[in-house]
């Protein structure tokens, strides 16, 4: 067993106190090269999903992920929430026991990685939260949560040399190159929480 129902709600708690603490350099990163709301999506994202968690009863793993997934979709504007959205969704999917071990944790962190490319149609090299989420999730299945972590956060710093071809930074072409793609670095803080849970 490497998570319960509580420790599915630790992660989502951690995350949600991370992206409180750095909605100032999400949303600067995002002002760089997007429209500047990224911290302030996810910041409102998370403060609703840890109100829907509060009293929710969860029997799964999958419950609380589908959960932060679906309130995710519903408030959440920009880009990121549906993304972000159907990834916590794919997960809540595919963990369907009150406790999921490390190989059924690996699946469904790549069936995350798989519904966010399936939405917004990224490749690896476009310069987004693809950039982070799939070195992690392959550093996670290998090597465990931490090297998860210290991918996901190698990816998100190399997208500062990438030109972006998805989301709002691929209308500024050659001038995205030399910023770090915010949705990468808020893929970093979830594979952070996730190291610390
Ligand atoms: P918006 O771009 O609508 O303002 P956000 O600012 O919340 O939304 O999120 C921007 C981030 O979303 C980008 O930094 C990028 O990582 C991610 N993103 C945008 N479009 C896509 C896409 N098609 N596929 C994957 N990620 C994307
Ligand atoms: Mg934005």
């Amino acid at each position: 067993m490497i998570m319960n129902v509580d420790q599915a709600r630790d992660w989502i708690a951690a995350i949600a106190a991370k992206v409180e603490a750095d909605a100032e350099t999400l949303t600067r990163l995002d002002s760089a090269i997007g429209d500047g709301d990224h911290g302030a999506n996810l910041k409102r994202g998370f403060a609703a999903v840890t109100l829907a968690l509060d009293g929710f009863e969860a029997e799964t793993v999958g419950d609380v992920l589908t959960k932060t997934g679906a309130t995710l979709i519903s408030k959440v504007g920009g880009a990121s929430g549906p993304l972000y959205g159907s990834a916590f969704r794919a997960m809540g999917k595919a963990l369907t026991s009150a406790d999921v071990t490390r190989e059924q944790l690996g699946d469904a962190l790549e069936a995350g990685l798989a519904a966010i490319r399936k939405l917004g149609g990224a490749q690896p090299g476009d310069k987004t939260m693809v950039d982070a989420w799939l070195p992690a999730a392959a550093a996670f299945k290998s090597s465990g949560a931490l090297a998860a972590a210290a991918a996901a956060a190698k990816g998100a710093e190399d997208t500062t040399g990438l030109q972006a071809r998805k989301g709002r930074a691929s209308y500024l072409g050659e001038r995205s190159v030399g910023h770090q793609d915010p949705g990468a670095t808020s893929t970093a803080l979830i594979f952070q929480a996730l190291a610390g849970t």
